[in-house]
């Protein structure tokens, strides 16, 4: 056992970014140890920058009230664009197809009413049967609202299996594609962590003539992923996960450069969507801004954009490559650990290939599960429970270290016996 802490305790001083964990502030036990905190893809933990950020904006708003708009020292009628380079680098973006507003429901939803267009032929909405329930409520209403009730097509796990299979996935865009409008997956689905091919769903949809979204909720700031590359038409992710933006924060949307300057989409507008040099010119007629910019509905709360740039100043100085390959390590070591207990109660049913997976587990437990999570979560450790059986754990490579990985496995063991 101690052997083990040591090779924790080791992988930790080699850890190119342990310096990391020190940036931000770890809940306490009442015993004034850090919880181990693997919840970061519920909720990220808070930066210890970010109340300089933001005390910024309230000096700002204090000593110069409406001018703040111009004269700030980050002045808040272009802050977005503050962030919007930043968080492009992190989605493998270009700036221009990238949007920080609104939140992500409302996002989906706006794209949505761009991007599913519905006919009589066409107007199938495929998505996974165990997608986020907001997404699944979003899609749902939007085909009630444009009358296509009976449109929702989901996308299964065969009897007896947890993941979506790619042959599956394949299958059901081959035999449904003419009558599909619009492909929107989660990516990593929030439930089981599994990765899609989303460059290759999207050839495999485009080829059809569907339109293929993607909510990378649980892949911004934990997938090194390549939006653009991958050609899909959008996406939207929220900035309180991974991205550690803070509770009900500013969302990201991601609308590919092939419909930057498409602007007889029709869309749901607002003046932050308008032409900037006549914003203010109070104009009858709409002049969208290209791009991602052009979906903006409203000037955006300012404080939750603070939060959200002092993150991705972290972001920005780490890397995502140097992120994606300490959590490829940190997660595998959780998964090895894992391996070694040999419990038939407990089961991973995130993908075993890392290419398939970000940095959370999905831990399955046949019996009494609820119990063990909630002894484990006496003992310190903050992860979550989803209906009806599974424990979610991410060990954040951005905060979490090898150490919290093994107190993780040595209590869940102890409360397995
Ligand atoms: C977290 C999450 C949401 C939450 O939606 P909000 O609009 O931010 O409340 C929706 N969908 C997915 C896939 C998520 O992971």
């Amino acid at each position: 056992m101690e052997k083990t802490l040591n090779e924790a305790i080791t992988l930790d001083e080699q850890d190119p970014l342990k310096g990391y964990r020190d940036r931000f502030h770890l809940p306490k036990q009442a015993n004034g140890k850090p919880y181990i905190y693997f919840c970061g893809n519920s909720l990220g933990l808070q930066p210890k920058s970010v109340e300089k950020y933001i005390k910024q904006e309230l000096e700002d708003w204090r000593n110069l009230g409406v001018k703040g708009h111009t004269e700030a020292k980050n002045p808040w009628m272009p802050y977005h664009e503050f962030l919007v380079g930043k968080m492009a680098n992190i989605v493998g973006a270009k700036p221009i197809e990238v949007g920080v507003m609104n939140s992500l429901t409302t996002n989906l939803h706006l794209l949505m009413a761009s991007f599913y267009r519905p006919t009589a032929d066409r107007y199938k909405i495929l998505i996974e049967s165990d997608a986020f329930p907001s997404d699944k409520y979003a899609v749902e209403s939007q085909l009630k609202f444009h009358g296509f009730e009976n449109g929702l097509l989901e996308l299964t796990p065969r009897a007896g299996e947890t993941l979506i299979r790619h042959e599956d996935i394949e299958a059901t865009i081959g035999r449904e594609g003419e009558q599909i409008a619009l492909i929107l997956l989660g990516c990593p689905n929030y439930y089981t962590g599994q990765v899609f091919d989303m460059k290759h769903i999207a050839a495999l949809g485009h080829e059809q003539g569907c339109v293929v979204g993607f909510d990378v909720a649980h892949g911004a700031g934990n997938l090194l992923l390549d939006l653009h590359e991958t050609a899909i038409d959008f996406a939207v992710w929220c900035t309180y996960k991974y991205l550690n933006g803070g509770p009900g924060s500013v969302a990201g949307c991601f609308v590919h450069e092939k419909h930057a300057y498409q602007f007889d989409l029709p869309r749901l507008t607002g003046w932050w969507g308008h032409n900037k040099a006549t914003r203010f010119g109070m104009r009858n007629d709409f002049d969208p801004l290209p791009g991602a910019e052009g979906w903006q509905l409203s000037n955006p709360p300012i404080l939750s954009l603070a939060a959200i740039l002092a993150s991705l100043d972290i972001f920005e100085e780490v890397g995502m490559e140097s992120l994606s390959e300490k959590s490829v390590k940190l997660t595998g070591y959780l998964e090895h650990l894992m391996n070694q207990i040999h419990d038939d109660r407990i089961r991973i049913i995130t993908p075993a290939n890392p290419v398939e997976r970000g940095c959370q587990l999905s831990i399955q437990v046949a019996t009494e599960g609820r119990s063990l999570f909630e002894g484990i979560s006496r003992d310190g450790v903050i992860a979550d429970w989803r209906e009806p059986d599974v424990i979610r754990v991410a060990p954040v490579p951005l905060y979490n270290s090898f150490e919290d990985v093994f107190d993780f496995v040595s209590i869940l063991k102890n409360r397995l016996k």
